[in-house]
Order: structure tokens, then C-alpha cells, then sequence
């Protein structure tokens, strides 16, 4: 199969805002693995504003949003794709670093040009790592998330499955700190989820659960199927493929 995997900003940043090396050491074993299975996998990767917020917390003078956003993913994607590779070397596995923006797949020729460098890196065996360009991106045209991009991506490349990473198991029928909620692991097409979802977003990212059901919704309808995960859970992405039914995650159908 085919697999884009997108990791969210929570997955990857302890509390404090560093980046969680430990973490990032499982979610590659548990990559390597699925690739040893056959699967191939594109990885759509957050993390580089928390990293680099971590990374500079020294920096004391008031800097606005856009300063903050760039001079943070400048500093914090060197150090996650640095990682990255690292991290995959040990195992043999080239990675290929991918900056997008919005306007790359609005603009004709960009976005031919942007497909041919993801077929080019998947026939070659190179693992794509996808982010924003969060350093060029113009705030009115930037993806609202990198759940938008991660569901561009995977229909660019073909993807049979989109696996959304996030500190949570899946969508919940209410709170999923209250009593009584409980995880919705199939959602059907055309399913109305307003009632269920929550509007709070996580605190380390852009995104949301709602901005991932309108991602996952759409991809599915494009029949890429859709699962939303919890990335800290062990070995997640390895059970997720191979014994779905005995894991937490809430499963959108094509
Ligand atoms: N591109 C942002 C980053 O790497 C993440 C955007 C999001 O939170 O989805 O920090």
C-alpha cells in the first residue's frame, strides 16, 4: 500500500516545547517496519515552529506572529529534518526534504512540477518528508493546517490510506476527558459529525479535529481512506496496519 502519514506538532514537542527525540526515534522504527512490509510511505511532518520555539527560547524581544513563524520554522525545520535523517539512516532509508506552499498546488505547472518530484523520490526509494514552507508562506495563502496538506499530498501521490497522527485516538461522541464519551472507530460517508466535534484546537499546532474530519471527509471522497490515531500510543502505525480492529483510532470510509 501506499501510505501518506502525517504527524501533528503534539506528537513530536514535549510540554515544554522541545522536541521529542524519543518519540521521533519510535515513529521511524515503526516506518522502517511498514516499509520492510512493503508498504510506501510519504511522511507530511509538523513540528518545525514548536521545534524552533524550543529551540530559541532565549529570545526575549516582542517579535509579531509572522516574525515569530518564520525565524522559528527556519530554525526548527533544520532541526527536524537533520533528525530525520539521522534517524533513518540507520536503517538505510534516504529521506528527501519537501517545502510546499499553498500557491504549489493552485498554480498549473508548480503543481506538475511538485508531483514529479514526489514520483521521482518514491520510484527511487527516497522517503519524502513533506512540510509547509512556513518561511515564504503568505498568511492569507497558507494550508490551515498541515491536515490540509497532508490530504493534498496524499492525493497527489496516489495514496491508498492517510494515517493523521495526532495526540488523541480519534473523534469521540463528547469530551474525551468526561466520563462517557465514547470513540467513534468507523465514520461512514456523508456522516454528520457537527454534534461530536469539538472546536478547541491542540496548543503546539495549527490544526483541529474539525479541520481533520473536513480533510479526511474529502479524501475519502476522493477514496483515500482516512484514519485518525493517537502517535504516542506504541507502535501505533505497525498496528494500525496490521491488526486495525484491536486498535483505538476512528476509521473514515470510503
Ligand atoms: N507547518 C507547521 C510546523 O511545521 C505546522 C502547521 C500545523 O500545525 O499543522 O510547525
Amino acid at each position: 500500500m501506499r501510505l501518506t502519514i502525517k504527524i501533528g506538532s503534539n506528537v513530536l514537542t514535549r510540554q515544554d516545547g522541545s522536541l521529542d527525540v524519543t518519540r521521533m526515534s519510535a515513529l521511524v522504527d515503526q516506518i522502517a517496519e511498514l516499509r520492510g512490509q512493503g508498504h510506501e510511505i510519504i511522511l507530511v511532518s509538523s513540528g518545525a515552529v514548536a521545534s524552533g520555539r524550543g529551540e530559541l527560547k532565549h529570545i526575549q524581544h516582542d517579535l509579531d506572529s509572522v516574525d515569530q513563524r518564520q525565524l522559528f520554522s527556519a530554525v526548527g525545520q533544520a532541526k527536524l529534518i537533520n533528525r530525520y535523517f539521522e534517524l533513518f539512516r540507520e536503517y538505510g532509508i534516504a529521506v528527501g526534504q519537501v517545502l510546499t506552499t499553498k500557491e504549489n498546488f493552485q498554480d498549473n505547472e508548480h503543481r506538475k512540477n511538485q508531483e514529479n518530484c514526489m514520483r521521482v523520490m518514491l520510484e527511487n526509494g527516497v522517503l519524502p518528508i513533506v512540510n509547509e514552507n512556513d518561511t515564504v508562506s503568505i498568511t492569507e495563502l497558507m494550508f490551515t493546517d498541515n491536515d490540509e496538506l497532508s490530504g493534498l499530498i496524499a492525493q497527489m501521490t496516489h495514496s491508498q490510506a492517510l494515517i493523521i497522527l495526532s495526540n488523541i485516538d480519534g473523534i469521540y461522541t463528547g469530551n474525551p476527558t468526561e466520563p462517557g464519551a465514547q470513540l467513534i472507530s468507523i465514520v461512514k460517508p456523508g456522516k454528520d459529525l457537527s454534534d461530536y466535534i469539538q472546536k478547541s484546537k491542540s496548543s503546539a499546532g495549527r490544526g483541529g479535529m474539525q479541520s481533520k474530519s473536513s480533510v479526511a471527509f474529502a479524501a475519502a471522497a476522493a477514496g483515500i481512506s482516512v484514519i485518525i490515531a493517537n502517535g504516542k500510543r506504541e507502535n501505533i502505525l505497525v498496528k494500525l496496519m496490521n491488526d486495525r480492529d484491536n486498535t483505538p483510532c476512528t476509521e473514515f470510509l470510503i
